[in-house]
């Protein structure tokens, strides 16, 4: 077993979600890191589909270092692939099939690397390893994980292995997603005072969105936050007064302004006249940047976060908006071998020497933590 065979075996199985189906790589992966000496636990999530906890030389006194990643998938798109993207080829020096990139190449990789880190000068704490299941739709199987009481422990650090080629990331956004809705009265549209239009309701709310600057500073790693209007409906006929509007809104939050405070700002702007409810709400992740294990991971990686026009925050969310509240606010680093442009893409592919770059750099890291 290498970690290339490894991401080949994990691209076989079928995880795109909707459904997602991750019981079964579940314990493909658990029974790999049992054979390993892995203690693994597989809380779970809902019928077919399973987390995955597995640890190895948790000392009690000492907290463990935690790598996560997701075992989900999003579908393939509509468009035809070049290759079997379940079957794992690989040529010119890719690694091509769904989910190669996003992220089952990092979960191959922190399991390569979790369990090589054991051969010599085993890690202080130990290793802890969280793959969740449906994360693409919303960080769903680490938010069920956490809401269940389940017992997660603590942590010293932590890696989070979505694409990005290598190079640490110390942050990201935040998400809220919000429905907004609208509600009238119907009536002939030739007697539209007889109505109540919710559809004017909804205009005017979306008016105000607009226009609504949120009133906080900007974040050093996270910039400012924004908001936009992603999809609106309503009515039913051209001839009557609607009595049902809503619409959809997208904040993307910063530690200056966590979702709390966007949530009532919102509410206070829009007023009684529309009903807000929450779809999606992960909050902003930044770790320090002089923070000792920024600056070892950095190290190992050979990056200088002092350059000009480095890249430090992710562009996407990651189970690391509920994880890493969980874990105390533990540091985290947003750091794995695949192509952050390739995710969710038609021929989606990870350079196999990305891979396997990626399971030295994280041995290094695993073994260097706490030192
Ligand atoms: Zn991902």
């Amino acid at each position: 077993m290498n970690v290339i065979s490894l991401t080949r075996d994990l691209i076989k199985f079928n995880t795109i979600n909707p459904p997602g189906n991750e019981e079964e790589v579940a314990r493909y992966v658990g029974a790999i890191l049992a054979d390993h000496g892995f203690d693994v636990d597989y809380p779970k999530y809902s019928e077919g589909r399973l987390n995955v906890v597995a640890t190895k030389g948790l000392s009690g006194q000492v907290a463990p270092i935690v790598l996560t990643g997701h075992l989900d998938v999003v579908p393939l798109g509509a468009k035809e692939w070049k290759t079997d993207p379940f079957e794992g080829k690989v040529f010119d020096g890719k690694l091509f099939g769904r989910g190669s990139s996003d992220m089952k190449g990092g979960i191959a990789a922190m399991m390569m690397a979790a369990i090589q880190c054991f051969n010599n000068d085993p890690p202080k704490g130990g290793v802890k390893l969280i793959f969740t299941a449906d994360e693409e739709l919303g960080c769903n199987g680490a938010r069920h994980l956490r809401g269940s009481g389940y017992d997660i422990g603590s942590a010293s650090a932590m890696l989070v292995g979505e694409p990005t080629s290598n190079a640490p990331l110390i942050g990201h956004k935040g998400g809220l997603y919000i429905n907004a809705k609208t509600t009238g009265v119907t009536a002939h549209s030739s007697m539209p005072e007889l109505g109540d239009n919710a559809i004017y309701k909804a205009a005017r709310a979306i008016n105000s969105i607009e226009k609504l600057k949120f009133d906080v500073s900007e974040d050093n790693l996270l910039g400012f936050p924004t908001i936009n209007v992603g999809t609106v409906k309503g009515g039913l006929n051209l001839n009557s007064v609607p009595d049902k509007a809503e619409f959809t809104i997208d904040v993307r939050s910063t530690p200056k302004l966590d979702n709390a405070m966007a949530f009532a700002i919102l509410d206070k702007t829009l007023g009684p006249e529309v009903d807000l409810v929450k779809m999606v709400d992960l909050d902003a992740i930044a770790t320090a940047e002089n923070h000792s294990f920024v600056k070892l991971v950095a190290q190992v990686c050979n990056v200088d976060f002092n350059a000009a026009e480095i890249q430090k925050a992710a562009s996407y969310l990651t189970d690391a908006s509920v994880l890493t509240p969980w874990l105390n606010n533990v540091p985290t680093i947003i750091l794995g071998p695949g192509e952050a442009h390739m995710a969710h893409q038609t021929d989606e592919f990870c350079y196999v020497h990305k891979l396997e770059e990626a399971v030295e750099i994280y041995k290094k890291i695993i073994q260097e933590n706490g030192k």
